[in-house]
């Protein structure tokens, strides 16, 4: 298991400033999980130890994990979150999605959302898209003066060092698909009626500037991978190979995060129930 988790990050986890070329990135993890059987029963593994951990967090009281997920259309966001977190209570998980900011958001400044999601001591939050948005789709499609958004990278690490120094440990998942596989998944929402609704063509215009975005994920890795808060670049072209990094990361996380269940200041034996 240690040896595991040790070659996992080798293979996804990015260092503060190194340069990503994600065309050069595998989007498959067959060296780390060549079976899907026994992939799938090391996930199952690790969402039953998260909920046990989580428990512990929870009756701890003091301190936090945030999940960020990130990736194009298609790349597994939601699936991520039904695969990893499945076993855990509804009352110690918190998914939040992001999309695209309200009348209200706008009128604040950006961040502004995202603090008021940010999950309390006890609780794993997750989200689904979450402040890089405003430097990726916003990028992408040119919704802001390009000094906006060079000002937003260094706020962005501000606000996840705010975060870290009072108790909230951040992992941060870009979902790395390739251009070959987000073809398949969107045609099979169009050809599978019951999948129709997750299609919006909207999809399409994205898929049109699948270099812009490439672009804008290298510029976020590059420049917001901090020692508080690294990113971890997913292959996430198999959906059991993605979920099994996923799920064993949080779940080392929180084993380090090592939550303890408070002792009580009295003594049970002291009491009797009639
Ligand atoms: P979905 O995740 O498929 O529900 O789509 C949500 C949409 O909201 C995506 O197209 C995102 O790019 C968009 N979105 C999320 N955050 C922002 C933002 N800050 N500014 C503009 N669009 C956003
Ligand atoms: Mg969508």
């Amino acid at each position: 298991m240690a040896k595991l988790t040790k070659q996992i990050d080798d293979a996804v986890l990015i260092a503060p400033g190194e340069k990503v070329n994600l065309k050069k990135r595998d989007a498959r993890a067959d060296d780390l999980f060549p079976d899907r059987e026994a992939a799938e029963a090391a996930t199952k593994e690790c969402a039953k130890a998260i909920d046990a951990l989580q428990n512990a967090l929870w009756a701890e009281h003091s301190r936090a994990l945030l999940v960020i997920l990130q990736g194009i259309d298609t790349s597994g966001k939601d699936g991520t979150v039904r695969g990893v977190f499945n076993k855990c209570g509804p009352l110690g998980v918190n998914v939040t999605a992001f999309g695209r900011p309200s009348e209200e958001e706008l009128a604040r400044d950006f961040l502004w959302r995202i603090h008021m999601a940010a999950p309390k001591k006890g609780m794993i939050g997750v989200f689904n898209r979450s402040q890089y948005e405003d430097v990726l789709v916003v990028k992408a499609r040119g919704l802001a003066p390009a000094e906006v958004i060079e000002q937003r990278y260094e706020q962005i690490n501000a606000f996840e060092k705010h975060l870290t120094e009072n108790g909230t440990t951040v992992l941060k998942f870009m979902l790395n698909i390739s251009k070959d596989e987000q073809k398949e998944r969107l045609q099979a929402r169009l050809d599978e009626p019951e999948a129709n609704w997750k299609f919006n063509p909207s999809d399409l215009e994205d898929r049109a500037l699948w270099d812009e975005y490439q672009k804008a994920y290298e510029v976020v890795l590059d420049r917001c991978s901090t020692e508080h808060a690294p990113w971890r670049v997913v292959p996430a072209d198999r959906k059991w190979q993605r979920n099994a990094i996923i799920a064993s990361v949080v779940h080392k996380t929180l084993e380090e995060m090592n939550p303890k269940y408070p002792k009580p200041d009295w003594k049970a034996s002291d009491f009797k129930v009639i």
